[in-house]
C-alpha cells in the first residue's frame, strides 16, 4: 500500500471511519521522499533498536522497519491500532506500544524491548504541541540513545539549533545544549503533510554528549538560572534573574560583574560557560 499517496491515504482512513486530531498534532507525512530521508539520517543497521514517537499510520515506521532490527513505536490514538495493523502487516520487527510519550518510562522500555540490540535510536515526527517537553524527556532521561532525529516545527527547529550566546538562542537551546550536540538537517514544507498544517517544518539530528561540556554542582540550580534568565525576552538577564529567583539586584549586578558581563546584557547572550559560572555564584 502507497501511504505516500493522498488518495489511498484518503481510502485506508474513511474504510477505519478516522477523523484527524488537531489537539493530537496528526499530520501525517505523505511525501515519498522525506521518510527514506530521516531514516537513513540514523545510520541504523540490524542491531539498532528504534523507538518511534507517534508512528500515525506508519508511513515512517515501515522506513524504519527495512532498516533497523527492531522498531518499537508509541502512539497514544488507539484509533490508529487497528489502521497501524493493516499498514505494517508485512513486517515482523515492529512492535506498538499503547501511551503517553511523557508518561512512559523510557528507560525501562529501551530496556525490555531491545535487549538483544546494540544500540538504541530515536525517531519522530512529533506531535508539536510537545515538542520540547519531549526533547528535554529524552535528553534527560540518559536513555543511552545514540542519535535522535526528529521532525519539529522550523521556528523550534532553528531554537533547538542555535548556538548559545546568538540571537536565535533561548532557555531551550541552552538546556539542549548542554546534553546534546544539534544539527539542523533540513527542511520539509506544509505541502508534505494530510492535513496540511499552518506551518513549515524541519527535521534536526541530537547527538547525545557522553559528558557535559560544562561542570556544573547542581543541575536543578543550572536549569533554575538558565529559565529565570530567559523568563522575560524582552528584559534584561539582570531584571529576570532578580525577579524571577528573588535574588536582590545588586547580588545578581556582582554575579554578573564576576562573569564579565555587562549589567544590561540579556540571556541570549550568555554562553553555556556564563550559565554554569552564574550558577555556581547565584
Ligand atoms: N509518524 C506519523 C507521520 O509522520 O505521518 C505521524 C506523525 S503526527 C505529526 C504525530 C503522531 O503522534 C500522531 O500519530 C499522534 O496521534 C501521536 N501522538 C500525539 N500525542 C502523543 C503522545 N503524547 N504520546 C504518543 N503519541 C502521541
Amino acid at each position: 500500500m502507497d501511504l505516500c499517496d493522498y488518495n489511498t491515504v484518503k481510502r485506508l482512513l474513511a474504510s477505519h471511519g478516522f477523523t484527524f486530531s488537531k489537539a493530537l498534532g496528526q499530520n501525517f507525512l505523505i511525501d515519498p521522499l522525506v521518510c527514506p530521508r530521516m531514516a537513513a539520517e540514523l545510520e541504523a543497521d540490524r542491531n539498532t533498536g528504534i523507538i518511534e514517537i507517534g508512528p500515525g499510520i506508519g508511513t515512517l515506521t515501515k522506513e524504519l522497519c527495512k532498516i533497523a532490527g527492531k522498531v518499537v513505536s508509541i502512539e497514544l490514538d488507539k484509533r490508529l491500532f487497528p489502521v497501524l495493523r493493516e499498514t505494517l502487516s508485512d513486517t515482523d520487527n515492529f512492535e506498538l506500544v499503547e501511551g503517553d510519550v511523557l508518561k512512559l518510562d523510557l528507560n525501562r522500555l529501551a530496556d525490555e524491548k531491545f535487549s538483544d540490540m546494540q544500540t538504541v535510536k530515536v525517531c519522530a515526527n512529533l506531535p508539536y504541541y510537545i515538542t520540547s517537553p519531549v526533547i528535554m524527556k529524552l535528553l534527560e532521561s540518559r536513555l543511552g540513545a545514540q542519535r535522535i532525529v526528529v521532525m519539529v516545527q522550523k521556528e523550534a527547529a532553528l531554537r533547538f539549533c542555535a548556538e548559545t550566546g546568538t540571537r536565535n538562542a533561548g532557555a531551550v537551546t541552552a538546556a539542549v545544549s548542554y546534553y546534546a550536540e544539534t544539527e539542523m538537517l533540513f527542511e520539509v514544507g506544509k505541502e508534505c503533510f494530510m492535513p496540511v498544517p499552518k506551518v513549515d517544518s524541519a527535521v534536526i539530528k541530537l547527538t547525545p554528549r557522553k559528558k557535559p561540556p560544562v561542570a556544573v554542582t547542581d543541575e536543578k540550580r543550572f536549569f533554575e538560572i538558565i529559565r529565570a534568565a530567559f523568563s522575560q525576552r524582552r528584559k534584561t538577564a539582570l531584571n529576570c534573574l532578580s525577579g524571577s529567583l528573588n535574588i536582590p539586584k545588586q547580588c545578581v549586578a556582582d554575579a554578573l560583574r564576576q562573569i564579565g558581563a555587562q549589567e544590561n546584557a540579556r540571556a541570549e547572550s550568555f554562553t553555556l560557560e556564563a550559565f554554569a559560572k552564574l550558577s555556581e555564584i547565584l
